[in-house]
C-alpha cells in the first residue's frame, strides 16, 4: 500500500484495519519502512516472538528485544491498536469535538482510558508545535480563558491568562498560530503582560529568526475586529463546546490540540495522516512529551 490512507467515516476506518494483525503490519511498515533495524546495534534481522498480545523483535545480533509500540504513543499501553487508530482519527476531526466520554462510548473503553489516550494524542501535538517557533512578522495578544463577568484590569481567579500569537502575512492573515498559557508568577500584574512573560514567551515560542515582534500587553487593548481575537473566540467556544468548560490545569493541552488542527487546517495538510504519522512512527520528541505528560510544554514560565 501507499503512505496514504483517508477515511470518510469511522466504518471505513474500522473496515481497512479489521484486525489487530492489519494494525501490527501498518506500524511495523511505519517504524522500519525499510525492514527491520535494531534500536541498540542497527543490526537488520530480527526473530519475532509471538507469545504476546503485540509481537516483540529480538535481534540476531546482540539479542536486544524490542516492542512494536515501544516510542510510539502507544508505548506502555494495553488498549487495542484499532481503538488507538480510532482514537488518532476521530481527533482529527475539525466538524466534531471529541471528548473523553464521547471517546469512550465509541471505542468502548473506560473513562480514565479514554482521557488518557487523548491526553497522550494532545501531548504528540504539543510536542510537534514546539519543533515550530513562530517567525518573521510576529504578533501577539494576551487573552484569557475562562468567566466572562469580570473586572477590566483586575485577573479573576477563573481567567486562565494566555497569549495568542501568529506569524502573519503582510496582510496580517496568519501563517501559523500558537496558544500559550502564562503561569500567573512574576509574568503578569493583573491583565498586564509584563517584560519577564515577553522575554520568557519569545525565548521559548519565536525564532531568532524574526524581524519584527508585536505583542499586545493588555487585555482591554484587544480591539474589535482583530484575526487574533477571532481565532481565540473560535478556540473558546470549541473548547465549550466539546468539553463543557475548563479549568486551568489542562487548559494547555487543549489549546494545542486546538492550534494543531487550525494550522495544519490552514496549510491544507491531512490532520489525521500527519497524527497518525507522528504517533505511529518513533520519534524522539513524542518519547520526550510523554515523558513530561503534555502538561508543561509550552506553558510559559519563568524558570524554563
Ligand atoms: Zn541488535
Amino acid at each position: 500500500m501507499t503512505g496514504q490512507m483517508s477515511f470518510e467515516s469511522l466504518e471505513e476506518l474500522f473496515a481497512y484495519f479489521h484486525s489487530e494483525d492489519r494494525c501490527v503490519e501498518e506500524i511495523f511498515r511505519r517504524k522500519w519502512p525499510h525492514g527491520f533495524v535494531c534500536p541498540r546495534c542497527n543490526h537488520g534481522e530480527a526473530y519475532t516472538i509471538r507469545s504476546r498480545r503485540l509481537p516483540l523483535y529480538e535481534c540476531r545480533s546482540c539479542r536486544h528485544q524490542c516492542s512494536l509500540i515501544a516510542g510510539t504513543v502507544m508505548e506502555g499501553s494495553r488498549t487495542d491498536l484499532r481503538k488507538w487508530l480510532a482514537a488518532i482519527w476521530l481527533i482529527s476531526r475539525t466538524d466534531e469535538g471529541i471528548n473523553a466520554v464521547k471517546l469512550s462510548v465509541i471505542i468502548q473503553v473506560t473513562y480514565k482510558t479514554a482521557w488518557a489516550m487523548l491526553h497522550k494524542l494532545r501531548a504528540v501535538m504539543g510536542a510537534a508545535d514546539a519543533e515550530c517557533p513562530l517567525e518573521h512578522d510576529v504578533r501577539a495578544a494576551l487573552t484569557y480563558y475562562g468567566s466572562e463577568h469580570t473586572p477590566l484590569f483586575e485577573l479573576h481567579p477563573k481567567e486562565h491568562p494566555y497569549l495568542i500569537a501568529a506569524s502573519v502575512n503582510p496582510d496580517n492573515s496568519p501563517t501559523y498560530v500558537k496558544m500559550k498559557q502564562v503561569l500567573r508568577n512574576h509574568l503578569l500584574s493583573d491583565k498586564s503582560l509584563l517584560t519577564a512573560g515577553r522575554t520568557a514567551f519569545v525565548s521559548q515560542h519565536v525564532s531568532s529568526n524574526t524581524s519584527k515582534i508585536n505583542i499586545m500587553k493588555h487585555h482591554f487593548r484587544f480591539r474589535r475586529p482583530d484575526v487574533l481575537r477571532h481565532i481565540a473566540d473560535q478556540a473558546r467556544s470549541w473548547i465549550n463546546k466539546t468539553f463543557h468548560g475548563l479549568g486551568g490545569k489542562y487548559l494547555q493541552a487543549y489549546l494545542d490540540e486546538y492550534c494543531y488542527r487550525y494550522n495544519l487546517e490552514s496549510q491544507h495538510v491531512s490532520i489525521w495522516e500527519r497524527l497518525a504519522a507522528q504517533c505511529l512512527s518513533v520519534n524522539t520528541f513524542i518519547a520526550l512529551a510523554w515523558r513530561r505528560r503534555g502538561r508543561t510544554i509550552g506553558r510559559i514560565t519563568h524558570a524554563a
